[in-house]
């Protein structure tokens, strides 16, 4: 069963359109429970369920057959939300006979809810000729299977036939969630990562027989590769395994997967799209059969297809030229593809996967590109050089926008460059209350370019600086030297202002492609801390280099990430000790540098007290105290719902850790990205935190919030928010609070929304 299970839903995956995908699901479903019918109902855009595949009743029925929710078996399925099993579907009272689909002639019926996101897509029913109860084993397996394929026909539903191939489409509209505020209107460039054969985008080919040429010269490098590695193995494989080659060079003749792939480039598409449509149709019949040898060959094949995609990808990439307002797309964009675009070319970015707290969505966030993050249905494959618009602040994506929206969303753009223009008045002015409390705004920073625009904006120091950032453009660790000289940039550029440095905190979602960190659980694993505890060499380098990089300056504030116990702690603080020591004795006039931890994990918001008997300072990263406080992956756009700053939970650790600071007498800073964020800022500012340190885009938006408010009133929202349950709640508030102070502005573009 199992097997079958994972068989169908391989092959539905690489289905790719919707009606490919159905086709699939009727006929294997039929065959493997041995029924006499399978059909799927979908709900379509008016709300009915109609049936829009079968095996076993008349096709021309299909698309034809409707039933309100509630109405009929199918319509009971939908609003029950469970599955009804009977032996015979005629005695029940719901029944509703449709004479075109011919089904009187089958007794028992057994129909079962597909669900995607607590909503009945629609209802996926098998039913047989005896009069008989479909058994307990027969009724699971038909729940697992749609609830396997519910997420599939989600994204199938919202992909297939939307755009198609090669076609010129008609406007369509995509939601994902807010990476980046702000509006980009440009031309995505899809950026696949080499050699994967589902996410290869589709280009048409402008010139069919220089790509047909081009093809077949991959094909010979291919061949020539095989051939050696053949040889090479030649003493350690047994006769059988030397017949795999065989057989992989056959394949690649021009009347096995070759000649397919030539007629497809001659019907327009480029030979990377091509050979990877041609590959994942031969792998899903392979898949589909039943004798585990042949099931097997799928693998080779799909070996087979990567190794022609890496030749035919690799001269695509090096030709690739960037159009001037480039939207950057991909299934999962990391931080080093953004090195890859020229940044006076980059407009916008549009992720796949991921959410708002992903570390591309900071980085952008940091750099000021527009940004949707987790458009999980952006059938991005087939969206290459096509026009879009992404809406940052709604998290939503526009292909082919017609003229009309092209008008709307240019003009809340120029509404929001107004706005930045107006808010560069603040740039001298203090951050201070109506009341005069004086709050300091920080910036985070990680490239050289934040530098700049900080500084323009009034930022008052650095509260974070990752120095993750430099290590992840790079093919290999940066040495002392090339660090010291980064760092120097930095401290030199804010002194005499602070600039806190954060120690390398990779894992998690930061992987440095020269030093992969390969785990099942990666945020609840070697991260932070943890690894350069466990590399001290890696991590005497970096301080050697910090501590260097401040003589004369004395502006260096040193941050240690991920800490959940007073050992690492010490440990690290030991290490500093032992680099200032050594320092000095070599001659250097350098400063002992204030020492602080982040608050990141709940045990490091229940240590606050003892932590802070520690070290000079506290920040809390929010980021990741959000994302461990509530159980909830940062990454992961399924659950970001459930990623609710303003929950009760988190307002009250947040609360906490103030306390414990300010009890031992040292200072707290906020640098996640709640402190960013207008609403909240006054919350944080009313806790007590000393500086609020955020990306230098919302920067002059929160002091433009503190300065349009005084502290006394602040105070009384805290007190009202902090006695509230529900984060949701607690955000409509803060909303409300920054309407009636006429400071929305601030938060959203106002220009009429029209769609
Ligand atoms: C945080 O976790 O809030 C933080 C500032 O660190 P990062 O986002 O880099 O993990
Ligand atoms: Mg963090």
């Amino acid at each position: 069963m199992l097997n079958s299970l994972r068989s169908i839903v391989q092959e539905v995956n690489a289905a790719r359109d919707m009606k490919t995908a159905l086709a699939i699901i009727v006929a294997r479903v039929k065959q493997v429970m041995k029924t006499h019918v399978c059909s799927v109902y979908l709900r379509d855009a008016k709300g009915d369920y109609v049936l829009m595949a079968t095996d076993g009743l008349n096709a021309d029925a299909v698309g034809k057959v409707r039933l309100a929710a509630g109405e009929g078996l199918v319509g009971r399925v939908v609003v029950r939300e469970e599955p009804i099993n009977l032996e015979h579907a005629e005695a029940h009272p719901s029944y509703q006979y449709f004479p075109e689909t011919g089904e009187e002639r089958y007794s028992s019926f057994l129909g079962v809810p597909i669900i995607h996101h607590r909503k009945v897509l629609g209802v996926l029913v098998v039913q047989q000729v005896e009069q008989r109860r479909f058994d307990e084993g027969e009724e699971a397996f038909l729940v697992t299977m749609s609830a396997q394929l519910a997420g599939v026909i989600a994204h199938a539903e919202a992909t297939g036939g939307v755009i198609p191939v090669g076609a010129k489409a008609a406007q369509s509209k995509f939601v994902g969630v807010s990476g980046a505020s702000g509006i980009a209107i440009g031309e995505a460039v899809v950026i696949a990562p080499t050699a994967d054969l589902r996410s290869v985008p589709y280009q048409a080919c402008k010139d069919v027989e220089a790509e047909i040429t081009f093809f077949q010269r991959s094909l010979v490098a291919v061949r020539d590769d095989i051939k050696v590695l053949g040889v090479k193995l030649k003493e350690r494989i047994n006769r059988e395994e030397q017949a795999l080659f065989d057989a992989y060079l056959a394949m690649l003749d021009d009347a096995s997967l070759g000649g397919e792939v030539v007629s497809r480039i001659r019907k327009g598409a480029v030979a990377s799209y091509a050979w990877s449509e041609v590959i994942l149709e031969h792998e899903s019949i392979f898949n589909s059969m039943n004798d585990p040898y042949l099931r097997e060959r799928a693998t080779d094949l799909r070996d087979l297809g990567r190794r022609v995609l890496e030749y035919l990808q690799e001269s695509n990439q090096k030709t690739r030229v960037y159009p001037d307002k480039t939207i950057l797309i991909g299934e999962e964009l990391t931080a080093s593809m953004l090195g890859e675009i020229p940044k006076e070319k980059l407009a916008g970015l549009v992720s796949v996967q991921g959410s708002s707290n992903s570390h591309v969505a900071i980085l952008a966030r940091a750099m000021d590109i527009p940004t949707v993050m987790g458009a999980v249905d952006l059938p991005y494959t087939q969206i290459d050089g096509r026009p879009i618009i992404v809406d940052g602040y709604k998290g939503t994506v526009y292909c082919d926008p017609n003229p009309q929206l092209r008008k709307h969303y240019k003009a809340i753009y120029l509404e929001e460059q107004a706005l930045v223009k107006g808010l560069e008045a603040l740039k001298n002015l203090p951050c201070e209350t109506q009341d005069r409390y004086r709050l300091p705004l920080h910036v985070n920073t990680g490239l050289m370019a934040d530098v700049v625009r900080s500084l323009e904006r009034g930022a008052e120091g650095v509260g974070l600086y990752r120095t993750e950032v430099p290590f992840l453009l790079r093919d290999r660790f940066p040495s002392e030297e090339e660090q010291r000289a980064i760092y120097r940039e930095q401290l030199e550029a804010f002194a005499p202002h602070t600039v806190t440095m954060r120690t390398l905190d990779i894992g998690g979602d930061k992987a440095l492609p020269y030093f992969p960190i390969e785990e099942d659980n990666p945020f609840l694993g070697w991260r932070g801390i943890r690894v350069t505890l466990d590399h001290p060499e890696i991590f005497l380098a970096q301080i050697r280099a910090m501590i260097k990089a401040s003589e004369g300056l004395d502006n260096l504030r040193i941050l240690l990430p991920m800490i959940t116990n007073v050992q690492e702690v010490d440990a690290s603080r030991a290490l500093i000790q032992r680099v200032h020591k050594e320092l000095l004795e070599e001659g250097y006039r350098v400063r002992k540098p204030q020492v602080g931890v982040m608050i990141e994990v709940p045990a490091a918001v229940y240590l606050a007290p003892e932590l802070s008997r520690r070290v000079d300072f506290l920040s809390v990263g929010s980021n990741d105290l959000t994302q461990y406080l509530l159980a909830v992956d940062r990454n992961n756009a399924q659950v970001a719902d459930l990623y609710q700053p303003f929950h009760p939970a988190v307002l009250r650790a947040l609360q906490y850790i103030v306390y414990a600071a300010h009890d031992a007498g040292i200072s707290v800073s906020i640098c996640g990205e709640l402190a960013g964020d207008p609403g909240a800022a006054i919350l944080l500012m009313a806790m007590g935190y000393d500086v609020l340190s955020m990306n230098a885009t919302n920067l002059p938006k929160v002091k433009s919030v503190i300065r349009g408010i005084t502290f006394a009133r602040a105070k009384q929202l805290l007190a009202e928010v902090m006695s509230m349950s529900n984060g949701d709640l607690i955000r409509e508030r803060i909303d409300r609070e920054l309407r009636e102070t006429g400071l929305t502005r601030l938060i959203r573009p106002v220009a009429s929304d029209s769609n």
